[in-house]
């Protein structure tokens, strides 16, 4: 049993989950699994969503992280609510920025999104390293007006609040965090 968030939308007419295949017993037999089997979900939980009086709000996420946040973004433009969210996404390489096609087409005037990768390919001119103040302060402008959801590893999600709250002022009933524990 893992715990997996979703990542579809409640505008999209299916449920889905999105996940990296590496090589832990549970993720092979997962890759191995047929159309057509089926899976049990225990529970629905959490509190990691977007409620109405939310119109300003900073996803930060690291990796597959985004899994959380791709439905909520998908949710806020398909309901066309006046929401304006920005989006720090951080990861290995190009290669590995899940949802990239999907996220680069979004040209909404209330999105924006700025990557950062700790180890890119050659010919890469964005941001490097890992998602630090300098990189926070530079791409959202208005830090102390926005809610701010952190979702991603647990070092990366406790390292990222304690830079919010310590280093740029960001009071902690505006950071909301999903620990993806396992990675
Ligand atoms: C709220 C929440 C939401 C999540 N959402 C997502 C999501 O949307 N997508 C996603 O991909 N993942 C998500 N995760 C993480 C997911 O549940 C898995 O933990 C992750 O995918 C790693 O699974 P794995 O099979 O690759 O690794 P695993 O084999 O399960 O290993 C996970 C960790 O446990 C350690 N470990 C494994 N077995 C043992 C053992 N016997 N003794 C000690 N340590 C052990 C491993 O070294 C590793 O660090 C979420 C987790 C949480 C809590």
């Amino acid at each position: 049993m893992h715990h997996f968030s979703f990542s579809s939308s409640p505008s999209e007419p299916f449920i889905e989950f999105t996940t990296r295949i590496r090589d832990s017993p549970f993720k092979n037999r997962l890759n191995q699994l047929t159309i057509g089997t089926t899976v049990k979900i225990a529970t629905v939980s959490g509190q990691f969503t977007v409620t109405e009086e939310m119109k300003k709000i900073v996803f930060v996420c690291g990796g597959i992280g985004i899994t959380t946040t791709r439905s909520n973004i998908k949710w806020i433009l398909d309901s066309h609510s006046h929401v304006d969210i920005i989006l720090l996404y951080g990861n290995r390489d190009a290669n590995n920025i899940a949802f990239k096609g999907e996220l680069e087409h979004i040209s909404e005037d209330n999105f924006k999104i700025f990557h950062i990768l700790s180890d890119p390919e050659e010919g890469w001119d964005g941001p490097k390293g890992f998602i630090n103040a300098e990189f926070i302060s530079s791409s959202v402008l208005d830090l102390t007006d926005r809610i701010w959801f952190i979702s991603g590893p647990p070092v990366m999600v406790k390292s990222i609040k304690t830079i919010l709250t310590t280093v740029l002022n960001i009071t902690e009933g505006k950071v909301k965090t999903e620990n993806y524990v396992g990675y």
